[in-house]
């Protein structure tokens, strides 16, 4: 095996920047980028679509059940940024994902064990060759345990929401700070408590508190850790 193309699985909160994290890392390391969580969500955009899932979050299990292998989630990157799209059965509905509408329902839906069976299937196919940055709630825990690198990451639920509050009008949004807040400690909830995966530190994660960081000290610190762990950094420089 290649050592120097680990599996680094980044795992945490709702809105503690994991993603844009992972994309920077992956784009130091010349890894991909997966980002679980749009897979959750377009399965979640999905069965509302198809009325599988209503305003109140009931869900029609069966349904989705029958449905779901007929989905096809695919990524196709956006430029030389390491940014990628989310398409859902060849239409790109990455706008539609991240709405607030989405966000209401995705814990509901990715708490069921056949959709946390559809998704890892995809993941684990997607980590075959490593040399990957993965970021969502489990992935330490029940997709790769044998992650050579794992972090999990927190922050105030205050500033979650501000910076999420933030990204949402930046897109021209018009949500307000309560409801962004409401959601975030919604999902945390469910994503913590839920009896597949739920999301939790793995014992050999390192925790990562970035309340007080800024993303490039974010990357020092991951530096200091690589060029420790393995014989190779964030930066470049090898280590004899
Ligand atoms: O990362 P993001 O906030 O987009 O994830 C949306 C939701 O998808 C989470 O709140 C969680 O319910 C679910 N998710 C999950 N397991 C993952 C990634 C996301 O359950 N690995």
């Amino acid at each position: 095996m290649d050592k120097s193309r680990i599996i680094i699985a980044i795992d945490g909160y709702s809105s503690t920047g994991k993603s844009s994290f992972a994309k920077l890392i992956a784009r130091k390391l010349g890894y991909i980028y997966v980002d679980t969580g749009a897979i959750y969500r377009a399965v979640t955009y999905f069965a509302y679509n198809c009325g599988f899932i209503d305003r109140k979050c009931r869900i029609k299990e069966e349904w989705l059940e029958k449905a779901i292998s007929n989905i096809q989630i695919t990524f196709r990157q956006t430029g030389p940024d390491g940014r990628s799209e989310t398409y859902l059965n060849g239409t790109n509905v990455e706008k539609q994902i991240r709405t607030m509408e989405v966000s209401n329902k995705v814990s509901h839906i990715s708490a069921l064990p056949f959709v946390r069976r559809y998704v890892d299937d995809i993941l684990r196919k997607l980590g075959e060759s490593r040399g990957v940055v993965m970021d969502g709630r489990d992935i330490g825990t029940a997709v790769f345990p044998d992650a050579e690198l794992k972090l999990f990451m927190t922050a105030s639920a205050q500033v979650r929401a501000e910076r999420r509050l933030k990204e949402l009008h930046e897109k021209g949004g018009n949500e307000s700070f309560e409801e962004v807040l409401k959601n975030i400690e919604e999902r945390d909830h469910i994503d913590t408590t839920r009896k597949t995966a739920p999301l939790t530190q793995a014992p050999d994660a390192i925790l990562l508190d970035n309340s007080n960081m800024t993303i490039d000290e974010q990357l020092v610190w991951l530096d200091g850790i690589m060029k420790e762990r393995f014989s190779f950094g964030l930066f470049g420089e090898e280590i004899a």
